[in-house]
């Protein structure tokens, strides 16, 4: 069976990444599992640090490794959080809720994009990043009940319910959809015998 690391120490992530790669026949663990340490991630953009986890559990346990990096630019605070969300929301999302609709109140610029960088790492360091982004705005207030971090306040194009309001809907058209669509394809293409390779 090929076997895959995900380069996370959060189970929730894990499972995440076994039900999206199970069906494609990979056997999928992760470096928290296996014991392996967390990388610092110092790249100054989300690639960089996908690529930064990715590489690391890929050289560590000498298997095939996915790295992921994703985050909320809003553009009336210059593109902040980016990479940073996780950190300015700490455990106060309503309050990073607040301060962003604020921003974008004050400057009248209500757009914003998720991104969502995947990186595909072989133990020789070798490695293939996959971006999805998704853009759209910043709701006048917090709706909906679904999902995580900042669904709440991001509306996307072409729609008039936040990401917390489209329940599945969200996981069909979101950042972290498009980037996995461009992975998925290189990842169906292996033969269940060989190792798992990049595309050139
Ligand atoms: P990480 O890529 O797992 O480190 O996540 C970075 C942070 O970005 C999360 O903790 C959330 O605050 C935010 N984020 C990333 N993707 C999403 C999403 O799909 N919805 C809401 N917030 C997200």
């Amino acid at each position: 069976m090929k076997k895959i690391v995900i380069a996370t120490h959060n189970p929730g992530k894990l499972k995440e990444f076994q039900d999206l790669l199970a069906p494609l026949g990979y056997e999928v663990t992760s470096s928290g599992v296996l014991g392996l340490p967390a990388p610092a991630e110092t790249a100054p953009d989300f690639a960089g640090n996908a690529r930064i986890k990715a590489v690391a559990a890929a050289k560590a346990s000498g298997l095939p490794a996915l790295g992921d990096d994703s985050g909320l630019s809003v553009s009336a605070l210059n593109g902040q959080p980016g990479i940073y969300s996780s950190r300015y929301a700490g455990d106060d999302y309503p309050g990073a809720f607040a301060k962003i609709i604020a921003a974008a109140d004050a400057k009248n610029d209500r757009h914003a994009w998720f991104t969502c960088a995947l990186c595909l790492a072989q133990p020789d360091g070798s490695s293939n990043t996959y971006i999805g982004e998704a853009h759209g705005h910043i709701a006048p207030s917090p709706r909906g009940e679904s999902g995580f971090g900042y669904d709440a306040i991001f509306i996307p194009n072409d729609y008039e319910q936040t990401y917390a309001e489209l329940g599945s809907e969200k996981d069909r058209i979101s950042h972290r959809a498009r980037a996995f669509t461009q992975l998925y394809e290189v990842l169906a293409a292996q033969p269940p015998q060989a190792g798992l390779r990049l595309r050139a």
